[in-house]
């Protein structure tokens, strides 16, 4: 597994749910969490190590065993409406302004299969919603407003050009 980086095709392929609960699909998520750590990123989608799955990891703190891992999330309410800068392991050095909800009350799997619903907030839930969305193959290209895609124009350029 490695990270992959905008216009890479794996960031918009169908993500499938995770369907077995076994040691492979822990160790996958071991890998995951190590590129995560190494990235310094606070959260990624499985789609980001090119693996067409729905799952997703976050950590928004400095201890590395506070990792969460979300497995086939499905977000059933949302309450407020924030905006927030974005950054995205997949664009790197880009950050965008993206409106998200403030609280939203989640439903997953653990890497056990236990279901679990749970609310989050702040900016949880803006990590939740932002790795939801690669899920769904929505990128940050899709939600930075018309002023912000002027302003990133030749950033993003510069990471869809290819480089030899
Ligand atoms: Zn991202």
């Amino acid at each position: 597994m490695e990270l992959v980086t905008y216009p890479h095709r794996a960031l918009l392929e169908k993500t499938r749910p995770i369907e077995t609960f076994d040691d492979e699909l822990r160790s996958r998520i071991d890998e995951m969490r190590r590129i995560m750590h190494e990235s310094e990123g606070v959260g990624l989608a499985a789609p980001q190590v090119a693996w067409s799955a729905k799952l997703l990891i976050l950590n928004p703190g400095d201890d590395p065993e506070a990792d969460e891992v979300l497995i086939n999330p499905t977000i059933l309410k949302r309450r407020g409406r924030v905006m927030g800068d974005e950054g995205c392991l997949s664009f790197p050095g880009i950050y965008v302004a993206v409106e998200r909800a403030k609280e939203i009350d989640v439903r997953y799997r653990t890497p056990t299969g236990e279901e679990k619903v749970e609310t989050r907030a702040d900016f949880v839930a803006r990590i939740i919603q932002h790795e939801i969305d690669h899920l769904e193959n929505i990128l940050l290209v899709h939600r930075m407003s018309p002023a912000d895609r002027v302003r990133v124009k030749r950033d993003l350029e510069a990471l869809t050009r290819p480089t030899g």
